[in-house]
């Protein structure tokens, strides 16, 4: 049985009122007679192909001439009979470019390998989508009921098809805005370009399903809730994310698929841009946000248009998950893309930001004259299909791609790990260049190592990638832990010599095991690394030694007042170290400070511009950055002390009282000398912060008569 035209003549009726009827039952007829008793490989007639290409050109409401291209979209390459001309005269001259642009053979190259007639085809199909982006909506087309038909073609033809298709038609779908399209595109692709790779990992996520389902319930019925809570409407659909997407991003931060998360994704589609928004803050209100993963896409949006709020939120169980947040008239051009512009004139589509849409396909103009090069052609499509990657070559000549932004160090760990933590500068094109340069596409990029060259914490506002940045935190933490060992060594050391204790014969009678084992640490660096963490106190842990010699009462009322003044400080990208507040500078939250390890006392912060510490910073090896624990974290206020100068003047001290006063910086001591005309008023206050104390100075100058004001050290 034939397959018949009526379905698509009426889907194409419904958007496209003047749709001609007529023309479509004659191309119809036309491809029937020209694929006449032609087979496809699953033993279907032929027409059945071209059929279906038309009947997804009408999902992506093309018009006639688009459709009927795709009716006829093989007849001259199947055909000898059906010449180009003969197209031209019965159905007239844009159908027959389209029907050119994409028919593989051609007739002055016959001699070429399938591989290298694929690709010529390709190369084709993008030139003649410059002069109408109708060709590639076809090809497109094809292309998917290709695809989703490959079973029925041989195994060794399928992955040259799939991998063009992952390379150049999916991105130009992409481009296009075509969401849908692309994202079937892809999967297809995936599956037969990475057979294997597609089985595990649909394996993998089918698994996860059953936990998938009731999480994804739970989930759209809180969404449901907070919808009611702001009283907006809504719809929220949630799916797994497609198969392919999945599998770039492991190939990308280089995990496993049972270290993905965020597999699903949540759409909530409202009535208005302003809703978006309202939705957008209610989640944050309700959901933590995951940082760096908000997206506008509403104020800035992608450059095929696509329009959405992004966000990451952990969600139930601590499961992370994506929300996009768009109006329907968002999705639906999200879906659609350039189609979802069209407008009928005539019959004939076009859009109102066409020459927007596909200003990226004209600047490929450039490279017509330079038909002889095939591979530099690819490469430049390659560039302006994925404007948000660069390409670059190895020394070998071999291509890699990385975000934009990437740096040498990206490069080097793509390599191997080895070579990224030893990396200290890379030649570009043959030129020395520092890490920090920033790679562009079609750089020959060769990384010089150093048996000396180690990571840096800098590193980690260099690079780009995934890859390299887990590496790099990777051997940070491992130096961190050696260090915190090394500082839980000392400490413990101390403590030991004040109580007398004898390690040997503590480890030969088997009491410090037992002690260790009262605390659930394993092993003696363990032990030294909960000390040097600050997870233990050397102090306490020793008097688990000598239960019987009770010193001084545990935890004296002076130590606990003393240890809940120190406001809190983190050691960036870590856990807490054992940290003490420095007495020759006094640093407060806020304040930018860096750490320095002592033998004994841990990690000490200073503020970062603290004289005593630039005297040791030979000892670049003692030094960690630090930041401030969140706000969050209560901690004591901190003592500070100001100095004044003023003119001489009544009512200055009583002024500055005054406005410590109002500011709730409790005043600890105050004293003014006059000196040569010039008052000088010395005062400590407590303060909460850096925010606190700039509140104070910036108050103080204000004072009429002020004249200058200074942070002193003591
Ligand atoms: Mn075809």
């Amino acid at each position: 049985m034939l397959p018949r035209i009526d379905g698509v003549i009426e889907r194409v009726r419904e958007y496209n009122p003047s749709s001609s009827e007529r023309l479509l039952q004659k191309a119809y007829l036309f491809s029937a007679k020209a694929h006449k008793g032609q087979q496809r490989y699953n033993g279907e007639p032929y027409l059945v192909h071209p059929v279906a290409v038309a009947d997804i050109l009408a999902g992506l409401r093309a018009d006639d001439i688009a459709i009927i291209a795709g009716l006829l979209h093989d007849v001259v390459e199947d055909n000898e009979d059906v010449s180009l001309d003969e197209i031209d005269r019965l159905f007239g001259k844009a159908t027959a470019h389209i029907v050119d642009g994409v028919t593989k053979i051609d007739k002055h190259f016959p001699e070429k390998s399938r591989v290298e007639r694929e690709w010529h085809a390709m190369r084709k199909v993008v030139l003649a989508m410059v002069d109408d982006v109708r060709v590639i909506l076809v090809k497109l087309a094809d292309r998917l009921h290709n695809l989703r038909t490959m079973d029925a073609l041989p195994e060794h033809r399928r992955p040259v098809k799939a991998l063009q298709t992952l390379e150049v038609y999916a991105p130009i779908a992409h481009r296009l805005g075509l969401g849908a399209m692309k994202s079937e595109l892809e999967d297809l692709g995936f599956k037969y370009a990475y057979p294997d790779e597609f089985e595990r990992l649909s394996r993998a996520l089918k698994e996860k399903r059953s936990y998938s389902n009731s999480f994804a319930e739970e989930t759209a019925g809180e969404l449901k809730e907070l919808l009611k809570e702001l009283k907006t409407q809504g719809e929220i659909r949630w799916r797994i994310k497609h198969p392919y997407s999945i599998y770039v991003k492991l190939q990308r931060q280089g995990i496993g698929v049972e270290e993905v998360y965020d597999y699903m994704g949540f759409r909530i589609i409202v009535e208005s841009v302003k809703d978006c928004y309202t939705v957008l803050g209610g989640i944050h209100g309700r959901l933590k946000p995951i940082p760096g993963r908000f997206r506008d896409f509403i104020a800035l949006p992608k450059e095929n248009h696509y329009r959405s709020l992004h966000t990451s939120v952990i969600g139930l169980h601590g499961h992370p998950f994506e929300i996009q947040i768009r109006t329907r008239e968002m999705d639906e051009e999200a879906e659609r893309g350039i189609a979802a512009h069209w407008r009928y004139k005539e019959g004939r589509m076009s859009s109102e930001d066409e020459a927007r849409n596909t200003a990226w396909i004209r600047q490929l103009v450039e490279f017509k004259q330079d038909e002889a090069s095939g591979g530099e052609f690819i490469h430049n499509l390659r560039v302006n299909l994925y404007p948000n990657e660069v390409y670059v070559f190895t020394p070998r000549g071999d291509v890699l791609s990385f975000p934009r932004g990437a740096t040498p160090i990206d490069f080097a760990y793509s390599i191997h790990t080895d070579v990224g933590h030893h990396c200290i500068g890379a030649k570009i094109n043959g030129k020395l260049e520092t890490l920090k340069t920033v790679m562009k596409s079609g750089d020959r990029v060769e990384i010089i190592t150093s048996a000396n060259g180690k990571p840096s914490r800098d590193w980690l506002k260099i690079a780009v990638t995934n890859r390299a940045l887990s590496k790099i935190r990777g051997w940070l933490n491992a130096r961190e832990k050696a260090r915190a060992i090394e500082i839980g060594r000392a400490a413990l050391e101390k403590e030991f010599k004040r109580c007398k204790l004898n390690f040997k014969s503590l480890m030969k009678d088997g009491g410090l095991e037992e002690a260790m084992k009262r605390v659930s640490i394993q092993d003696m660096d363990s032990l030294q690394a909960a000390v040097g963490y600050g997870k233990i106190s050397a102090r306490n842990f020793a008097k688990r030694l000598q239960p019987q010699i009770e010193e001084e009462p545990p935890q004296t009322a002076k130590t606990r007042a003393e240890g809940a003044r120190e406001p809190a400080v983190v050691v960036r990208g870590a856990t807490d170290l054992l940290t003490t507040i420095a007495k020759c500078c006094k640093p407060i939250p806020g304040d930018e400070v860096i750490g320095f390890i002592s033998r004994g006392r841990g990690l000490v912060i200073h503020r970062a511009d603290c004289h005593s510490i630039r005297q040791a910073s030979y000892n670049q090896d003692r030094f960690m950055e630090v930041e401030w624990a969140a706000p969050a974290l209560p901690s004591a206020d901190s003592e500070v002390h100001l100095l004044v100068v003023t003119e001489d003047k009544t009512g200055m001290v009583a002024n500055i009282t005054k406005i410590v006063a109002d500011v709730k910086a409790p005043l600890r001591f105050i004293n003014a000398t006059v000196e040569k005309d010039e008052g000088n008023i010395r005062l400590d206050i407590l303060v909460r912060d850096r925010e606190h104390l700039n509140e104070v100075i910036n108050k103080i100058a204000k004072i009429p008569g002020v004249k200058s004001l200074r942070r002193l050290n003591r």
